[in-house]
């Protein structure tokens, strides 16, 4: 099977996993045991601690581990509570259900939810955002790039232009599909906030952080233990933490020479789309974009069916974005960047990662070709 469904997930580095093994049989201690197991095991979370925030450019300290970006965008929420004089959550349209669900759910208790609208490329207006911005905003949560269309939004300006108008709410970036995909560090950034999760960079499931510029605006949602720092109780998942410390070294360390060949895919594959004939498949937004992600637009067709088509080629791609692939409305991100109607039902997201090869894209643009040759018989 060619797998090219990567902004889903990832397949773990084989280090990455001698990793997690190593703290699952070997120094399986409890980092707050006093024992030497123990102590070897808080020796792995504080060096897991040390790379991760130097990789971002962030402290230490402002390091929670998480179960993954998930759970760290809605500990952003339960952090609101932090700020109790400002009422006002302001997030795009495009955001990942994992902010877009609590910022709806902090809306039903009382907080005034303000949904920006981005253009045709996944874009928001900085000016649009700035005009809404007020002393009563708590929030702002815009993330960097996206899952299903892969717009990069200018997070580094929007935190200046925030700053110039004195903002004392919180800024958040949904970094996911981000971190070592584009250059990132979140001192350029200006975020409050960032969240992100292994799996996207070939770590394991099921781990992620949330880096935090002031640790103590943090509020845990989880209570009951005093484990990273009081802001998230439960004994430390150390192999999860550690595999994912591996991965996040092991990406940041390819990323300029993976980028490249990333960038020579998408390209590959945008001048095929381009180029092809009637039942011309389109490439949805076309600046701005992490190259990683390729969202393509097959007109009249029904993205259910280019899957599983794609599949019988042996080819894994997915319709839309993984988490709403299983719904069967036309996903939110779609709607909002206003694609043509006889387009919007026929999307797939192609993605890569650093095992994609030459000979993957290729399979991909054959059987995108018999496909189109097969609808066009039918036709
Ligand atoms: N945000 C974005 C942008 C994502 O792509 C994802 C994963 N699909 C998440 C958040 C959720 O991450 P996790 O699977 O680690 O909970």
């Amino acid at each position: 099977m060619i797998y090219l469904d990567n902004a889903a997930t990832t397949r773990v580095y084989d280090e990455a996993c001698d990793t997690a093994s190593k703290y699952m049989k070997s120094m399986y201690g409890n980092a707050g045991s006093l024992h030497s197991m123990g102590l070897e095991a808080e020796r792995a979370l504080n060096t897991s601690r040390k790379i991760v925030s130097s990789i971002i450019g962030g402290e230490e300290k402002g390091i929670v581990f998480t179960s993954g970006a998930t759970e760290a965008n809605n500990l952003v929420f339960s952090s609101l509570s932090s700020l109790k004089n400002k009422k006002k959550i302001i997030i795009s349209e495009i955001e990942h259900a994992s902010v877009y669900a609590p910022a709806k759910h902090m809306e039903s208790l009382g907080y005034e939810l303000v949904i920006l609208r981005v253009n045709r490329e996944g874009l928001i207006d900085i000016d649009e955002l700035l005009s809404i911005v007020d002393d009563n905003t708590a929030l702002i949560s815009i993330m960097l790039v996206n899952n299903e269309i892969s717009t990069i939004q200018n997070i580094s300006e929007i935190a200046r232009r925030l700053k110039s108008v004195s903002y004392q709410g919180y800024f958040h970036t949904d970094a996911t599909q981000a971190l070592c995909k584009i250059e990132l560090d979140v001192r350029d950034l200006g975020v409050d906030f960032l969240s992100a999760s292994a799996h996207k960079f070939h770590g394991p499931k099921g781990v992620g952080f949330l880096y935090a510029r002031d640790i103590k605006r943090v509020s845990p949602m989880l209570l009951g233990g005093s484990q990273e720092g009081l802001k998230r109780a439960g004994t430390e998942n150390i192999p999860l933490i550690a595999a994912m410390a591996k991965a996040l070294i092991i990406s940041k360390d390819n990323m300029k020479k993976f980028k490249e060949r990333i960038e020579g895919y998408y390209n590959r594959i945008y001048d095929y789309a381009v180029a092809s004939d009637d039942i011309c498949p389109v490439v949805i937004n076309t600046s701005s974009l992490s190259r990683h992600i390729i969202s393509i637009a097959y007109k009249n067709l029904k993205s259910e069916v280019l899957l599983h088509a794609f599949e019988s080629y042996g080819i894994l791609v997915s319709s839309g974005s993984a988490c709403s692939s299983k719904s069967k409305k036309i996903s939110r991100v779609l709607r909002a960047i206003n694609i043509d109607q006889e387009y919007q039902e026929g999307v797939i997201r192609v993605s890569f990662s650093r095992y994609t090869t030459d000979e993957d894209v290729e399979a991909f643009i054959d059987a995108s070709e018999q496909l189109l040759k097969d609808v066009k018989k039918i036709k």
